[in-house]
């Protein structure tokens, strides 16, 4: 038998996701966002259950090739853009629209023959200081675009910095406002946060809105909200099975470094999942974990294939038990992955994207 260890997508949760994420976002068309291989669950698992979205936003061009592979003839947005001439062959050739974020992007456009001119959505840095022109060279930017007989139509976009947060868009809506007030093209600004935020704005909503993280089911803004205050469901479950089982005096420990001192007698089990399959590390004694659908917790160090979890509220655990990491249980019991990346210090975007490799993944059903 292989490690019982195992990551499930669940399609219908992509679906609900999907159509909650359109309600939100009024008369725009959705990009749903499946950068980073779909945040870590695979773009042909999600393919299927996201082919209801208007276009498909991501920054891998091997990435964007999978999805036309998979049949998909509709929008595909290169989020980056192009990072070298050649890339543009490829966007002719499979019909890719890319972001124009940079001087040196116009540069290869103006260099590159074609006989269909491109979609761009030309990017303004209005605040975030990542990518994109300035407010003051955005529209010098657009009108050397607009020159170019190889340039089709021009979008504009931005990208919020703290749509999550509490200082919000105001001010980096302001600026993209000023500047693109007169000009034509459509308009795209919204991640998942400003969206479900701020989304009740019309100029928010734009043409286009680009939701990644709440499609997966993770609160664009936890822990000051949860997926469920935002109606999202998980759309992947981490699970595994208990494969040991130890029984403690009060005063003995566990795992490496002596972490956790059992404070009464008590039982642990001892699950097949560690750091090496993309658990992390920073999880300790608390961290909420299920068994057999009951909420309990890590004790002690997460180990490369291993952790201990307290089983005094689990009675009836056994070797074989049902043990969830994140998601979904059996029984329907949802442990929020938002929990463990609070729990971790970081964010349910990494974990998701972080399962490693090793992790053997179940073929979506329905
Ligand atoms: C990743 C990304 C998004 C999606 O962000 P979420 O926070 O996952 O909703 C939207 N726009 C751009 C430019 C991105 O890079």
């Amino acid at each position: 038998m292989p490690r019982p260890i195992l990551a499930t997508v669940h399609p219908e949760a992509l679906r609900h996701n999907l159509d909650r994420l359109r309600r939100a976002a009024g008369d725009a068309r959705v990009w749903a966002v499946v950068k980073a291989d779909a945040y870590g669950h695979g773009i042909a698992r999600v393919f299927d259950a996201l082919r209801a979205a208007d276009g498909f936003a991501l920054l891998d061009l091997d990435e964007a090739a999978r999805v036309r592979a998979l049949g998909w003839r509709g929008p595909i947005l290169l989020l980056e853009g192009v990072f070298d001439p050649r890339d543009l062959e490829l966007c002719s050739r499979l019909d890719l629209w890319h972001v124009v974020h940079g001087d040196a992007q116009i540069d290869m456009l103006a260099a590159h023959k074609t006989q269909v001119p491109h979609r761009v959505f030309l990017k303004m840095n209005s605040g975030m200081n990542r990518l994109g022109f300035p407010a003051e060279r955005f529209r010098a930017a657009w009108t050397r675009l607009d020159a170019l007989p190889q340039v089709d139509e021009i979008s504009l976009m931005t990208h919020f910095s703290d749509a999550d947060g509490p200082k919000g868009i105001d001010a980096q809506m302001a600026v993209f406002q000023r500047v693109t007030e007169d000009l034509p093209g459509e308009r795209s600004v919204a991640n998942s946060a400003a969206l479900l935020r701020h989304g009740h704005d019309a100029a928010v909503q734009g043409d286009w809105v680009r939701p990644g993280i709440a499609l997966y089911g993770s609160a664009p803004d936890a822990p000051l909200h949860d997926a469920a205050r935002w109606q999202l469901q998980p759309t992947m479950t981490l699970a595994t099975r208990l494969i040991g089982l130890q029984s403690l005096a009060a005063g003995e420990t566990v795992g490496y470094g002596s972490r956790f001192t059992a404070p009464q007698p008590m039982r642990i089990g001892i699950a097949a999942c560690g750091y090496a399959d993309g658990y992390p590390r920073h999880c300790d004694t608390g961290t909420p974990v299920l068994v057999d659908g009951v909420r309990t917790r890590l004790v002690g160090r997460v180990s490369m294939d291993m952790v201990a979890i307290d089983l005094s509220d689990v009675p009836q655990a056994a070797v074989g038990s049902e043990v969830v990491l994140w998601g979904r249980s059996a029984g329907g019991t949802v442990l929020p992955i938002d929990d463990v990346a609070a729990a971790a210090g970081t964010v349910g975007y990494e974990l998701m994207c972080g399962v490693a490799p090793r992790v053997p993944r179940a073929e979506p059903t329905g």
